[in-house]
Protein backbone atom coordinates (compact mmCIF):
# COMPACT_ATOMS: atom_id res chain seq x y z
CA UNK A 1 0.00 0.00 0.00
CA UNK A 2 1.33 3.71 -0.77
CA UNK A 3 2.30 5.51 2.03
CA UNK A 4 -0.51 8.52 0.98
CA UNK A 5 -3.22 6.18 1.28
CA UNK A 6 -1.87 5.18 5.11
CA UNK A 7 -1.35 8.69 6.11
CA UNK A 8 -4.98 9.45 4.30
CA UNK A 9 -6.43 6.26 6.68
CA UNK A 10 -4.89 7.33 9.89
CA UNK A 11 -6.21 11.29 9.59
CA UNK A 12 -9.69 9.35 8.52
CA UNK A 13 -9.56 7.68 11.98
CA UNK A 14 -8.20 10.75 13.72
CA UNK A 15 -10.83 12.84 12.25
CA UNK A 16 -13.56 10.26 12.96
CA UNK A 17 -12.31 10.10 16.58
CA UNK A 18 -12.51 14.08 16.92
CA UNK A 19 -16.23 14.12 15.65
CA UNK A 20 -16.84 10.80 18.07
CA UNK A 21 -15.85 12.99 20.87
CA UNK A 22 -18.17 16.31 19.37
CA UNK A 23 -21.00 13.62 19.26
CA UNK A 24 -21.05 12.87 22.27
CA UNK A 25 -20.81 16.20 23.73
CA UNK A 26 -23.78 17.35 20.97
CA UNK A 27 -25.80 14.29 22.73
CA UNK A 28 -24.94 15.75 26.49
CA UNK A 29 -25.41 19.35 25.11
CA UNK A 30 -29.14 18.50 23.28
CA UNK A 31 -30.10 16.40 26.33
CA UNK A 32 -29.33 19.20 28.97
CA UNK A 33 -31.21 22.10 27.04
CA UNK A 34 -34.36 19.26 26.88
CA UNK A 35 -34.42 19.35 30.38
CA UNK A 36 -33.54 23.51 30.17
CA UNK A 37 -30.06 23.81 31.26
CA UNK A 38 -27.70 24.89 29.39
CA UNK A 39 -23.92 23.64 29.31
CA UNK A 40 -22.50 26.85 28.59
CA UNK A 41 -19.72 27.27 25.24
CA UNK A 42 -16.25 24.89 27.68
CA UNK A 43 -16.37 21.68 27.65
CA UNK A 44 -16.97 20.92 31.53
CA UNK A 45 -16.63 18.22 33.82
CA UNK A 46 -20.44 17.27 34.75
CA UNK A 47 -19.75 16.50 38.36
CA UNK A 48 -17.96 19.24 39.40
CA UNK A 49 -18.13 21.53 36.78
CA UNK A 50 -14.40 22.09 35.99
CA UNK A 51 -13.39 23.65 32.80
CA UNK A 52 -11.36 21.15 30.79
CA UNK A 53 -7.74 22.13 29.63
CA UNK A 54 -7.21 21.27 25.44
CA UNK A 55 -4.91 18.72 26.47
CA UNK A 56 -7.98 16.82 28.94
CA UNK A 57 -10.12 16.74 25.24
CA UNK A 58 -7.70 15.35 22.75
CA UNK A 59 -10.04 12.42 21.73
CA UNK A 60 -9.38 8.64 23.05
CA UNK A 61 -5.68 9.45 24.46
CA UNK A 62 -6.89 12.30 27.42
CA UNK A 63 -9.35 9.40 28.52
CA UNK A 64 -6.69 6.73 28.68
CA UNK A 65 -4.16 9.39 30.45
CA UNK A 66 -6.76 9.98 32.68
CA UNK A 67 -7.91 6.63 32.80
CA UNK A 68 -11.29 7.65 32.06
CA UNK A 69 -11.66 10.20 35.34
CA UNK A 70 -12.15 14.20 35.93
CA UNK A 71 -8.51 15.46 36.49
CA UNK A 72 -10.39 17.80 39.15
CA UNK A 73 -12.83 16.01 41.11
CA UNK A 74 -11.76 12.01 40.06
CA UNK A 75 -15.28 10.66 38.71
CA UNK A 76 -15.43 8.37 36.20
CA UNK A 77 -16.06 10.34 32.97
CA UNK A 78 -18.20 7.24 31.86
CA UNK A 79 -16.87 4.54 29.10
CA UNK A 80 -19.51 5.93 26.39
CA UNK A 81 -17.00 8.90 25.43
CA UNK A 82 -14.28 6.67 24.32
CA UNK A 83 -16.58 4.29 22.69
CA UNK A 84 -18.09 6.85 21.22
CA UNK A 85 -14.68 8.43 20.05
CA UNK A 86 -13.17 4.84 18.78
CA UNK A 87 -16.35 4.06 16.69
CA UNK A 88 -16.73 6.89 14.54
CA UNK A 89 -12.65 6.82 14.32
CA UNK A 90 -13.80 3.34 12.71
CA UNK A 91 -16.37 4.61 10.78
CA UNK A 92 -15.02 7.20 9.19
CA UNK A 93 -11.75 4.69 8.43
CA UNK A 94 -14.22 2.00 6.94
CA UNK A 95 -15.83 4.80 4.68
CA UNK A 96 -12.46 6.37 3.56
CA UNK A 97 -11.43 2.45 2.81
CA UNK A 98 -14.54 1.81 0.73
CA UNK A 99 -14.09 4.65 -1.58
CA UNK A 100 -10.61 4.87 -1.71
CA UNK A 101 -8.93 1.44 -2.22
CA UNK A 102 -10.37 1.25 -5.78
CA UNK A 103 -7.72 3.48 -6.87
CA UNK A 104 -4.14 3.46 -7.63
CA UNK A 105 -3.06 6.65 -5.89
CA UNK A 106 -5.15 9.09 -3.35
CA UNK A 107 -4.96 11.68 -6.07
CA UNK A 108 -6.85 9.24 -8.68
CA UNK A 109 -9.30 9.49 -6.23
CA UNK A 110 -9.84 13.38 -5.99
CA UNK A 111 -9.64 13.76 -9.96
CA UNK A 112 -12.41 11.26 -10.22
CA UNK A 113 -16.40 13.05 -11.01
CA UNK A 114 -18.20 14.97 -8.75
CA UNK A 115 -20.58 12.63 -8.06
CA UNK A 116 -18.31 10.34 -6.66
CA UNK A 117 -16.58 12.94 -4.76
CA UNK A 118 -19.90 14.01 -2.79
CA UNK A 119 -20.66 10.44 -1.77
CA UNK A 120 -18.03 10.25 0.72
CA UNK A 121 -18.37 13.45 1.97
CA UNK A 122 -22.28 13.69 2.89
CA UNK A 123 -21.70 9.81 4.02
CA UNK A 124 -19.20 11.36 6.99
CA UNK A 125 -21.53 13.94 7.28
CA UNK A 126 -24.13 12.14 7.95
CA UNK A 127 -22.93 9.44 10.20
CA UNK A 128 -21.44 12.14 12.51
CA UNK A 129 -25.13 12.87 13.09
CA UNK A 130 -26.41 9.25 12.78
CA UNK A 131 -23.66 9.26 15.94
CA UNK A 132 -25.36 11.62 17.93
CA UNK A 133 -28.61 9.97 17.42
CA UNK A 134 -27.06 7.02 18.39
CA UNK A 135 -25.77 7.84 21.33
CA UNK A 136 -28.58 9.85 22.58
CA UNK A 137 -30.79 6.88 21.91
CA UNK A 138 -28.65 4.98 23.60
CA UNK A 139 -28.47 6.68 26.88
CA UNK A 140 -31.74 8.17 27.25
CA UNK A 141 -34.25 6.31 24.84
CA UNK A 142 -35.68 8.85 22.68
CA UNK A 143 -34.59 9.95 19.12
CA UNK A 144 -34.00 13.61 18.72
CA UNK A 145 -36.36 14.65 15.75
CA UNK A 146 -35.03 17.54 14.49
CA UNK A 147 -31.80 15.58 13.93
CA UNK A 148 -33.83 13.08 11.93
CA UNK A 149 -35.45 15.46 9.60
CA UNK A 150 -32.14 17.11 8.81
CA UNK A 151 -30.58 13.51 7.55
CA UNK A 152 -33.10 13.60 5.05
CA UNK A 153 -31.75 15.64 2.74
CA UNK A 154 -28.43 14.19 3.16
CA UNK A 155 -30.24 11.38 2.06
CA UNK A 156 -31.96 12.93 -1.06
CA UNK A 157 -28.13 14.36 -2.36
CA UNK A 158 -26.49 11.19 -1.88
CA UNK A 159 -28.81 9.19 -3.75
CA UNK A 160 -28.86 11.74 -6.42
CA UNK A 161 -25.00 11.76 -6.61
CA UNK A 162 -25.34 7.51 -6.60
CA UNK A 163 -27.22 7.94 -9.66
CA UNK A 164 -30.17 5.66 -7.76
CA UNK A 165 -33.13 4.42 -8.98
CA UNK A 166 -35.86 6.47 -6.80
CA UNK A 167 -38.52 4.24 -7.61
CA UNK A 168 -36.56 1.21 -5.91
CA UNK A 169 -35.57 3.86 -3.10
CA UNK A 170 -38.97 4.92 -2.67
CA UNK A 171 -40.23 0.96 -2.49
CA UNK A 172 -37.70 0.18 -0.07
CA UNK A 173 -38.48 3.71 2.57
CA UNK A 174 -42.09 3.10 2.28
CA UNK A 175 -41.23 -0.15 3.07
CA UNK A 176 -39.28 0.32 6.57
CA UNK A 177 -40.60 3.09 7.81
CA UNK A 178 -44.12 2.09 6.80
CA UNK A 179 -43.71 -1.15 8.99
CA UNK A 180 -42.25 0.61 11.55
CA UNK A 181 -45.21 3.27 11.67
CA UNK A 182 -47.62 0.21 11.74
CA UNK A 183 -45.47 -1.19 14.21
CA UNK A 184 -45.23 1.73 16.29
CA UNK A 185 -49.51 2.89 15.32
CA UNK A 186 -50.69 -1.24 16.51
CA UNK A 187 -48.71 -2.04 19.32
CA UNK A 188 -49.22 1.20 20.65
CA UNK A 189 -45.02 2.03 21.44
CA UNK A 190 -44.57 -0.94 23.16
CA UNK A 191 -42.80 -2.72 20.09
CA UNK A 192 -41.45 0.01 18.63
CA UNK A 193 -40.93 3.81 20.06
CA UNK A 194 -42.47 6.80 17.81
CA UNK A 195 -39.13 8.20 16.42
CA UNK A 196 -37.89 4.58 14.66
CA UNK A 197 -40.37 5.49 11.73
CA UNK A 198 -38.94 8.96 11.14
CA UNK A 199 -35.58 7.57 11.22
CA UNK A 200 -36.57 4.81 8.57
CA UNK A 201 -36.88 7.17 5.99
CA UNK A 202 -33.56 8.62 6.17
CA UNK A 203 -32.04 4.99 5.67
CA UNK A 204 -34.58 4.01 3.50
CA UNK A 205 -32.78 6.24 1.31
CA UNK A 206 -29.48 5.90 2.03
CA UNK A 207 -29.99 2.19 1.33
CA UNK A 208 -31.63 3.31 -2.11
CA UNK A 209 -32.89 0.05 -3.34
CA UNK A 210 -35.62 -2.21 -1.50
CA UNK A 211 -33.24 -5.57 -1.68
CA UNK A 212 -31.38 -3.74 0.90
CA UNK A 213 -33.94 -2.22 3.23
CA UNK A 214 -35.09 -6.17 3.84
CA UNK A 215 -31.90 -6.78 4.62
CA UNK A 216 -31.86 -3.63 7.18
CA UNK A 217 -34.93 -4.98 8.70
CA UNK A 218 -33.63 -8.73 8.62
CA UNK A 219 -30.52 -7.68 10.28
CA UNK A 220 -31.24 -4.80 12.51
CA UNK A 221 -33.82 -6.70 14.14
CA UNK A 222 -31.19 -9.80 14.12
CA UNK A 223 -28.82 -7.90 16.23
CA UNK A 224 -31.37 -6.26 18.83
CA UNK A 225 -32.54 -9.91 19.27
CA UNK A 226 -29.51 -10.73 19.88
CA UNK A 227 -27.61 -7.90 22.33
CA UNK A 228 -31.34 -8.04 24.15
CA UNK A 229 -30.99 -11.94 24.87
CA UNK A 230 -29.52 -11.58 28.27
CA UNK A 231 -32.06 -9.25 29.70
CA UNK A 232 -35.07 -11.19 27.94
CA UNK A 233 -33.71 -14.30 30.29
CA UNK A 234 -33.38 -11.86 33.63
CA UNK A 235 -36.89 -11.15 32.73
CA UNK A 236 -35.94 -7.47 32.83
CA UNK A 237 -38.70 -5.23 31.17
CA UNK A 238 -36.52 -3.18 29.70
CA UNK A 239 -37.08 -1.67 26.49
CA UNK A 240 -34.10 -1.94 24.60
CA UNK A 241 -33.67 1.32 22.20
CA UNK A 242 -34.15 0.28 18.42
CA UNK A 243 -32.10 3.41 16.81
CA UNK A 244 -28.53 2.23 17.47
CA UNK A 245 -29.49 -1.05 15.49
CA UNK A 246 -30.72 0.40 12.68
CA UNK A 247 -28.31 2.98 12.41
CA UNK A 248 -25.02 0.04 12.95
CA UNK A 249 -26.99 -2.50 9.92
CA UNK A 250 -27.26 0.77 7.82
CA UNK A 251 -23.58 1.49 7.97
CA UNK A 252 -22.42 -2.13 7.76
CA UNK A 253 -24.80 -2.69 4.23
CA UNK A 254 -23.43 0.78 3.18
CA UNK A 255 -20.02 -0.66 3.73
CA UNK A 256 -20.64 -3.97 1.94
CA UNK A 257 -23.34 -3.17 -1.04
CA UNK A 258 -20.46 -3.87 -3.82
CA UNK A 259 -20.49 -7.68 -2.39
CA UNK A 260 -24.06 -7.64 -1.30
CA UNK A 261 -25.08 -6.80 -5.10
CA UNK A 262 -22.25 -9.28 -6.64
CA UNK A 263 -23.48 -12.14 -4.96
CA UNK A 264 -26.85 -11.90 -4.32
CA UNK A 265 -28.82 -9.32 -6.42
CA UNK A 266 -28.34 -9.97 -9.87
CA UNK A 267 -29.88 -8.37 -12.49
ZN1 LIG B 1 -14.94 16.72 37.74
Amino acid sequence: MNIDFIVLYLAAFIFGSIFGSFACCQAWRIREKSEGRNLGKHSVCLHCGAKLKWYDNLPIISWLALKGRCRNCHEKIGKAEILSEIGLGLVFFAIAYKYFSGFETVANFFSSPVELLVQPLILLVAFIIYWIILIYDAKWGELPMLLMLLEIPFAIIFHIARGGNWLYAGIGTGLLSGLYYLLYFFSKEKLVGGGDWLLCISIGLFLGRWEFAIIELFLSNLTATIFSAPQALKKEKKQIPFGPFLILSLLAILLASDYILKFFIIY
